[in-house]
């Protein structure tokens, strides 16, 4: 019997459940497909930078199922719209009676699957969706009363008693199958609409399984015991660095989770606080999935808190092109955006400063900020980029209170002590020493970077106005 594996954001071959669960399902041929849905990414602002790293990862998985006798074809559905016929006449041509996928959890992905589910079952085609993405089914972890967790300490803790009962187990790399006559198809090395980023960035994200586990291998081996210490500094290589891979599926939570207890002596909750404190974080991905299907509204670019949609948030403008820009004359966010930009990717710590910087000082939506960061970011993720923004903007579930608004200043102080990350990013303000590089402002216009901005907004008298924009909003009725 012809079996078909649909592969996603999973494009791995060991531990991939659907793969294995295919592959174990009977002894006929073995196919692999993966859709190019130009359309499909746009409308979800999906980065040029992560549309390539799937076009490399998915050129590296070739090779491997290729070893396994599973050809790998692409075919083109612009929109999702478009998935159940596309998959459909792909099966009638190969003869297809199964179809395996994993799982994913926003609204589209899930209308996508319920459609192409549906559209397959009318042809007489079985239909397997399989729990990989995440370590739990959502829906299986809830509260007395039944509701998805919305405090994420309750939600670790239920995860830990979860962990401690079963954990989840790596699945096998797939047999070789028997021969195949069809014929695997080339994977572009480009998308049109979707430029390719420069050798810079594809180098600090290598593509492939053998590179994300040897980066895996590297960081538990060198970093993962200090990881409580030092991630948050951002000049330091203190954090894995390992999301984009995450997102692209190319590990497995379940690999990472197995890493990290291989060297805690298999303990997830105590033990090495730098062990406890990185899956503390991999928990924080799979509250924000949850929480993706639980309420599915921040899916579709509703708050948490529904009450905060009728903050009076600012239209403007050319303070967002200041931010995107990295010009907003606060060096530790001008730096942060810059690396952004240069590298699709951003450390957490400053992930969080400058979307508290555009949410709460420049009182700008954070909904704009959720979405310049899908354009950019090679790990771009809904459900991690709704729920760190809407933790940032204070409108998210078990979110930062909104009087609690960091000073990006004495974050800086704090986060890059001697101001290594900001002489990386903003070279204007290299010559400055470790005093000075945080608030160039306060120099006069004397410390000789004429062309760099001075700061576009007033920290003391913004952070009043967030205050009190927020303070209107406890009066108004949800
Ligand atoms: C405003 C904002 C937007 C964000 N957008 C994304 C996004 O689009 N994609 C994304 O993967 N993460 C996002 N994060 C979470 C976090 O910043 C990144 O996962 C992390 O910086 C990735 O670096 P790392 O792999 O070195 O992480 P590590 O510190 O090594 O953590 C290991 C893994 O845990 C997960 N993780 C860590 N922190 C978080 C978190 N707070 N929420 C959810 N998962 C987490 C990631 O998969 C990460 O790779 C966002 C955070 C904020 C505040």
């Amino acid at each position: 019997m012809t079996r078909l594996v649909w592969l996603r954001n999973d494009l791995r071959a060991h531990d991939n459940t659907a793969l294995a669960r295919a592959a174990a399902q009977g002894d006929g041929s073995l196919l692999a497909l993966w859709l190019i849905s130009p359309g499909q990414w746009r409308a979800h602002d999906d980065a040029p930078a992560k549309v390539d790293f799937w076009l490399r990862n998915l050129a590296e998985l070739g090779k491997t199922l290729a070893a396994l006798n599973i050809p790998l074809l692409l075919r083109h559905a612009e929109h999702w719209d478009d998935a159940p016929g596309v998959l459909l006449e792909l099966c009638r041509e190969h003869g297809v009676r199964s179809v395996h996928v994993n799982a994913e959890y926003g609204v589209h992905e899930q209308r996508r699957d319920q459609a192409v589910q549906a559209a397959l079952q009318g042809a007489g085609i079985a239909w397997h969706s399989h729990l990989d993405q995440i370590l739990f089914q959502p829906g299986s972890l809830l509260t007395k009363s039944g509701g998805y967790f919305q405090v994420f300490s309750q939600f670790r803790k239920r995860c830990y008693a979860e962990l401690a009962a079963h954990l989840p187990t790596l699945q096998p790399l797939p047999a070789i199958q028997p021969p195949c006559a069809i014929a695997s198809d080339p994977v572009p090395a480009a998308v049109d609409g979707f430029a390719a980023p420069g050798d810079a960035l594809r180098q600090l994200w290598p593509a492939g399984e053998a590179a994300a586990h040897r980066r895996l291998s590297a960081f538990a081996d060198q970093h993962l015991e200090w990881y409580d210490g030092q991630r948050d500094f951002p000049a330091q290589p203190g954090t894995s660095r390992l999301s984009a891979y995450l997102v692209a599926g190319v590990l497995s939570p379940r690999q990472c989770l197995h890493a990290a207890l291989a060297i805690n002596a298999g303990e997830f909750a105590s033990g090495n606080p730098g062990v406890v404190s990185w899956i503390n974080e991999m928990l924080w991905r799979e509250f924000y999935k949850h929480i993706l299907v639980g309420y599915p509204r921040v899916s579709m670019g509703r708050a948490f808190r529904t009450e905060t949609e009728a903050l009076a948030w600012r239209e403007a403008p050319a303070d967002l092109a200041a931010w995107q820009q990295g010009n907003t004359g606060i060096p530790i966010v001008d730096a942060a955006m810059r690396q952004l930009s240069a590298t699709g990717w951003m450390h957490n710590r400053l992930r969080m400063i400058v979307a508290m910087f555009l949410t709460k000082n420049l009182l700008i939506d954070w909904r704009h900020g959720e979405r310049w960061f899908m354009q950019n970011l090679i790990d771009g993720d809904l459900a991690a980029n709704n729920g760190g923004w809407q933790w940032s903007a204070s409108t998210g579930t078990d979110a930062a209170p909104y009087f609690r608004i960091f000073n990006p200043l004495t974050q800086s102080e704090k986060f890059d002590p001697d101001g290594a990350f900001i002489r990386q990013w903003v070279p204007e303000l290299a010559g400055l020493n470790k005093r000075d590089i945080h608030n160039p402002a306060a120099l006069g216009g004397l410390f000789g970077a004429p062309d760099y901005p001075r700061p576009i907004v007033d920290l003391a008298r913004s952070r009043e106005r967030a205050l009190a924009a927020f303070k209107a909003l406890d009066q108004t009725p949800a």
